[in-house]
């Protein structure tokens, strides 16, 4: 196993870590039916895992419907809680007011069996939300409980503009920050001046979607043929390398749903080296292929649940993007077809706009598949 040495922004060396290169997060675990934890099948994922070395393990309250935390605690039961760092985070979206940031805490810490969080991060901080938690208090609410013992390191996941990281890295001392970062959003997303800043503060970071969702895994064959090697590195190696190789970073997160994922993971970290020069080249040219197939940025985080009008986004959007890439109208109709609620249902609310972290226009994206699927437009 690669690892990474994580060191305190505030020299306080207690707060050293040393943390393996891939970090185990808990929002895609192999699903049942009914789309709960395949319990069975997650568990030995965690256990191959935590045999191959990888000690981070990143967890949200609303993942898996809430149920994320707990199959961690329970997963993670065996292994000696010092033998490995688990990672929550504050659900921001639901405080609004400075008491509740204990009642979900202690409710997380219960949830995970645990006293104490290794890395807790505000979750999904713009700059707006930042602006918000401060005026209520809540930062400081979590530096009480970092000096109660109760969290060892405090820092914030992130999405939105470098502007916006600035204002965030200015406006307190974190002890680390989450960003997405792939060689994708490198340029596309401004993720390389989000690197930048974070180095330029001193702040170390961890990394999310480094494969983007799935998109640098399925990436279209002319990009594949670029990737080709004799030394059989996986597409998505090349991504986790990407990842691996940023200046700061501590740990790149990768939500690893089946075997394939984990071990050819577990292989990119055993046999890592950076990404050459030559290499960061060939992975913009891939780059370029994707955003030239026009693909949208899902990245099947979820967020955007609940449509009133009864359509599965990330599902259906996987639609548009598989369409994109085949140009097969009748693969696509058959698809639609299967789908609880189709395209054309969108009423353009925006309720999903609104919280889509990759600023996608969703209702337009159905507009389009409704002008392909639907015989009478
Ligand atoms: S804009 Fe369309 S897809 Fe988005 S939540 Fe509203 S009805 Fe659903
Ligand atoms: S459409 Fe946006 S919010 Fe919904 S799953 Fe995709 S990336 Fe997440």
């Amino acid at each position: 196993m690669k690892y990474f040495d994580y060191r305190s922004p505030d020299g306080d060396i207690a707060k050293n870590a040393r943390v393996s290169a891939v970090g185990f997060g808990g929002m895609r675990f192999p699903v049942n039916e009914d789309k709960s934890i395949n319990y069975d099948a997650a568990k030995a994922l965690i256990d191959r895992a935590y045999e191959a070395g990888i000690n981070y393990y990143d967890t949200a309250y609303p993942y898996h419907g809430g149920k994320s935390e707990g199959f961690f605690a329970e997963a993670l039961a065996e292994y000696p809680r010092e033998s490995y760092y688990l990672a929550d985070k504050l659900p921001l979206w639901l405080v609004e007011d400075v008491s509740e940031v204990r009642k979900f805490f202690n409710e997380q810490l219960e949830r995970c069996k645990t006293d104490y969080f290794d890395f807790y991060l505000c979750h999904a901080f713009t700059q707006a939300r930042f602006e918000k938690m401060t005026e209520l208090g809540v930062i400081d609410e979590l530096e009480k409980l970092k000096a109660e013992g109760k969290i060892k390191r405090l820092g914030f996941s992130f999405h939105d503009t470098p502007v916006a990281l600035e204002a965030i890295l200015k406006g307190h001392k974190w002890d680390f920050g989450q960003i997405q970062y792939n060689y994708l959003d490198y340029t596309m997303q401004d993720a390389k001046r989000l690197e930048e800043l974070l180095n330029e503060y001193n702040v170390p970071f961890l990394i999310m979607e480094p494969v983007r969702g799935g998109a640098l895994v399925n990436v279209p064959e002319a990009g594949k043929k670029l990737l080709e090697n004799e030394e059989g590195r996986s597409v998505p190696s090349y991504a986790m390398r990407f990842a691996m190789s940023a200046s700061g970073v501590f740990c790149v997160l990768s939500g690893m749903k089946d075997f394939d994922a984990l071990n050819d993971n577990i292989k990119t970290c055993e046999s890592f080296r950076e990404v050459s020069a030559e290499e960061r080249v060939t992975l913009q040219k891939v780059a370029d292929i994707i955003i030239s197939a026009r693909l949208l940025p899902c990245t099947e985080c979820r967020y955007c649940e609940g449509c009133p009008a009864g359509i599965a986004i990330p599902e259906t959007l996987k639609l548009y993007n598989t369409y994109m890439t085949t140009e097969d109208k009748g693969a696509l109709r058959a698809s639609v077809d299967k789908l609880a609620a189709r395209p054309v249902a969108c009423i353009a609310c925006g309720a999903c706009t609104s919280v889509c972290p990759q600023h996608i226009d969703i209702p337009e994206a159905m507009k389009t598949l409704a002008k392909l699927t639907e015989k009478k437009q």
